[in-house]
């Protein structure tokens, strides 16, 4: 899940997300604690290994990921890559998408 220190409180209301969500994100891989926030989670999102939610928060929070990944150089993105899969374990989530 999404930490709850991925905006800093003193955001808008709407940022923190809905019921389904935590600050737009339904579902995600944990953040590498040696690599930056932001960073690591606009790699994640263009490898679409985060789950966004449907409402504002979500919508707003994947446009933002997509312009801080578009600033990213080659290297940043292979190092922050490297990482992000080593540390990903596969969630129950990417294993549902078979109908039973
Ligand atoms: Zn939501």
């Amino acid at each position: 899940m999404a930490s709850l220190n991925e905006f800093k409180l003193t955001g808008p209301d709407w940022a923190r997300g809905c019921e389904a969500c935590a600050f737009g994100i339904v579902a995600a891989p944990d953040i590498v604690p040696a690599l930056p926030m932001h960073e690591s989670r606009a790699v994640q999102a263009h490898e679409e290994m985060i789950l966004f939610c449907d409402c504002k928060a979500g919508f707003l929070y994947r446009q933002h990921l997509r312009k801080v990944y578009a600033k990213l150089s080659m290297e940043q993105v292979r190092t922050i890559l490297a990482w992000v899969n080593a540390a990903t374990v596969p969630t129950v989530h990417f294993a549902e998408s078979e109908p039973a």
